[in-house]
Formats: structure tokens, sequence, C-alpha cells
């Protein structure tokens, strides 16, 4: 079976670490192993509107931002297709379909549209005239799991590289794969997760210790921020709230600072920053027996960072000064992956049996036995 890639961004904002950590930075080596026959990258501007409905233009003005932090990161067009999920009316189409395969019950137990409803302030429970209270849910951000397991399956993607968060999304994207198949015959593919290997990067915590960097809890540090604000977001960071005074013993565990490290130190970088480190062990044990201050490990961190962030920041450099030409590549992306899912939803539609114009035994049979009539 071949083997396809599906992975998308909401253009709520700048892409940050924890989608690199969390997803960008596999998607790029995957894409360069060539061993996938294609690979969908997806701007899910729909999605972004079902928490956004009334701030449609953060969403327009966010389309080109990630496309720009796609490409910086080494996102390659001519190896990737790149694509607007609005351009894509049979995601939408294929979405109505699955509603009918889960129950309203199933979507309620879903851990991460549970914890973002808290996140986003949104109530769970209105009481009927009480207008003053919290927003309710809107009906299109509750069921985006189904629509997103629509955009996997639309492309029959059997790979998804993501973080932790999307686990429930998937299983739920299997689960109606599952449902389907049985209901309608065997047609669609049953999707796979790709975690990211390391443990810090399965859910990278926000700038302020908080559980998940994330856009919408403004804790990030963003792949387009300058070495100055990276700089000062560091050292602005959370760490061990006991250790007080360098000689005190220093707790790594929950602590950002050195999760972030995990995520993004290599061997290479003691003997470049720290050379009296031999490895990253080396200086948490330093650190957990005291004598080791956060500001030396926040700089090393910083160093890290911006090594890592430099070659991004150019390339988006470059690409800022190309704006038309990525939305050319967006258009011509959207076109290349609207005719891979018209094609799935053409084998969809006549499993379904609602490819009625091209049904001839149906049109025949339903002839014959009006003509057995007279
Ligand atoms: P929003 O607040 O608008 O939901 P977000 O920052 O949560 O934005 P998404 O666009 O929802 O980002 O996430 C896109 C992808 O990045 C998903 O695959 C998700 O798992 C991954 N991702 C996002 N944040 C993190 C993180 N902090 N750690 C690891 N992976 C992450
Ligand atoms: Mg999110």
């Amino acid at each position: 079976m071949a083997k396809i890639i599906l992975t998308a961004d909401r253009p709520t904002g700048r892409l940050h670490l924890g989608h690199y950590v969390g997803s960008l930075r596999r998607r790029v080596e995957l894409q360069n192993s060539g061993q996938f026959e294609r690979i969908f990258i997806m701007i899910a501007d729909a999605q972004a509107l079902t928490d956004n409905a009334d701030n449609p233009e953060k969403v327009r003005q966010n389309v080109i931002e990630v496309a720009l932090d796609y490409l910086s990161v080494g996102l390659d067009p001519s190896l990737s297709t790149l694509f607007i999920q609005s351009q894509i009316p049979e995601l939408c189409e294929l979405a109505f379909y699955y509603m009918n395969l889960v129950t309203v019950q199933r979507l309620q137990r879903n851990p991460t549209v549970k914890a973002e409803i808290q996140m986003r302030g949104f109530a769970e429970n209105t009481v009927e005239g009480d207008t003053a209270q919290k927003q309710g849910i809107p009906v299109g951000f509750f069921t985006y799991p189904v629509s997103q397991a629509a955009d996997i399956t639309a492309f029959r993607a059997t790979t998804v590289p993501a973080g932790e968060d999307q686990e429930p999304m998937i299983e739920l994207a299997r689960e109606i794969v599952h449902k389907f198949n049985s209901v309608y015959g065997p047609t669609l593919v049953e999707p796979e997760i790709l975690l990211p290997d390391n443990a810090a990067c399965l859910r990278l915590p926000g700038t302020d210790g908080k559980a998940k960097m994330s856009k919408s809890l403004g804790n990030c540090i963003y792949l387009s921020d300058t070495n100055e604000e990276v700089k000062k977001k560091v050292m602005g960071m959370y760490t061990d709230p006991d250790h007080l005074r360098i000689e005190d013993p220093g707790k790594v565990e929950g602590n950002t600072v050195f999760t972030y490290l995990d995520a993004f130190c290599r061997p290479e970088h003691f003997s470049q920053y720290l050379p009296e480190y031999g490895s990253l062990e080396e200086l948490k044990a330093h650190y957990r027996r005291g004598g080791l201050g956060d500001v030396k490990v926040k700089k090393l961190l910083i160093a890290i960072l911006n090594e890592t962030l430099d070659p991004i920041r150019e390339r988006r450099h470059y690409f800022e000064g190309r704006i038309e030409e990525v939305y050319t590549m967006l258009e011509e992306g959207s076109a290349r992956a609207r005719e891979a899912a018209a094609a799935t939803l053409a084998d969809i539609r006549r499993a379904m049996k609602i490819d009625y114009f091209d049904d001839k035994e149906l049109i025949a049979s339903q002839a014959k036995s009006y003509a057995n009539r007279e």
C-alpha cells in the first residue's frame, strides 16, 4: 500500500517551537527520506474558523504566515503538496457523510476537545435565556474532529505526524474508517499517528511552564522570533521555583528550560557552547547537586535555539520577498490536492450508492421493474 502523509496546522498565528518539535521537524525529515508516495500539508483555515467565526480577518492574514513558516523550515513544494483546506469542497462533503457514523456521546468524550472548550472559555452547559453567561460551543467546533477525519481520509493518508494532543483525533478517524468500511464495503484506509520519538517533544510546554505551548495561551517562542526576542523569552522562563541560590540543589523534572534542552540539544552542542560538560546528563547532574545557576543553563538554551532558528529565519526572509509566488504555489498545491480528494470522493459516492447517474444498474433495474408493471 502506498504510504501517504497528511498533516495540518491552523492559521491562527505564526508557528512556534511546539509545532516544530511536535510535527514540522519530522515532516521535513520524512519529506526528504523519499519513503512516501505523496505528502499533503494543509493549512486548516476552515477548521480555524470553527472557533474564530467572528474573526475571519485573523484567519485570512495568518494563511500566508503559516505558508511562510512551512517554506522556512524546509518543506519543499516540489516534494510536498501545500494547500488550503477551504479550497477543497470535497472535504466538507465527506465530513457531512461522516457525521452519520459518529454519535454525539462519542464526540463528548474527546479529551483534547474537552480541554480546548475549557481553554477557549466556551460554556459546556448553558441555561436557556441566560445570555449573560459564557458563549456556548459552536456546533462546527464540537464536530471538528469529524471534519479532521474527513481531511485525513480524503487523501488516503496512512501516516499523520503530529503531537500527542492529536491522538484522540486519529483514534476517531480510525473508528470512522472502520465503520464506513463495514457499512459500505472496503473503501478507506485507516491512518496511523506518528508521534515524536523524544518524550519532551510529545507536548512541548509553554515558556510559562504550562502544559502546552499554544498560540491560544500566548506562551510561545515563534519560529519567526528574532534573536533578541528568543533571548528575552528564555531569560523570563520558568525554572525550578525552589532553586533560589546557585548553591541550592535544583529540580530538572518539570523545569521547562531543561525540557527544551531535551527537545533541542545534540551532543555536539556541548563542545561548541559549554565544553566543561560532556553531555546534557552531566549538566543535569550538576544542576541537581547544586552549584549551577539558571542563567548559565538559559544561555546555553538561547545559543542552541538561535542556532536552530537562524537558517529558518534566513529562508523566511527570502520568501517574505516573494509573497505572490507563495500564493501561486498554494493555488497550484490546492488544485493538485483537490484532484486527489475528488478521486477518493468518487469511490466514496460509489460505495455509498449515491452515484445515481453513473449507476447504470440502478437505472436499468428500475426501468425494468416499471416496464413489468404495465
Ligand atoms: P491553537 O491554539 O490555534 O489550537 P496550537 O498552538 O494548539 O494552536 P495547532 O495548530 O492546534 O497549534 O497544532 C498543529 C500541530 O502541531 C498538531 O500536530 C499538534 O499536535 C502540534 N503541536 C502544537 N502545539 C504543540 C506542542 N506544544 N507540543 C507538541 N506538538 C504541538
Ligand atoms: Mg490546537
